[in-house]
């Protein structure tokens, strides 16, 4: 299903085509966990603060997105003759791997690396 962007911001959910606000990361409707990495221009080099659920509560890091890697790869069969002789490849299954890391740097105002926010979920920590 292709994506389009709605004139108000929001996407199509990639799963059931839905419209879903850009900033979540569930489908409303069909419940499908999603990110959404349109806003990260890994082509300049612009920290941003990057915000995830740890253990240890929800971090908060000022960070410089970097693309590391796209690789695809294929797993294949042959067809046989039935005297048992490979034929034709196909594929029975894709996989692509993207290797995204943020590299986490001071915060030039407070000079900290990351906030820790706990939440009521992990309260504990
Ligand atoms: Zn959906």
């Amino acid at each position: 299903m292709q994506r389009k962007k709605m004139r108000d911001g929001r996407t199509n959910c990639p799963n059931c085509g839905a419209p879903i606000e850009r900033y979540k990361c569930k489908c409303e409707y069909c419940g499908t966990w999603y990110f959404d990495f349109a806003g990260f221009d890994m082509s300049e080099d612009v920290p941003y603060y990057v915000r995830f659920r740890s253990p240890y509560g929800i971090i908060t890091t000022l960070a410089r997105p970097e693309l590391r890697a796209i690789e695809t790869s294929y797993d294949t069969m042959y067809a046989e003759s039935s005297l048992g002789i490979e034929l034709i490849p196909f594929v029975i299954s894709k996989q692509c791997d993207l290797e995204v890391i943020f590299h986490a740097q001071e915060n030039p105002e407070d000079r900290t690396l990351y906030k820790l926010e706990v939440d009521k979920d992990n309260a504990e920590i």
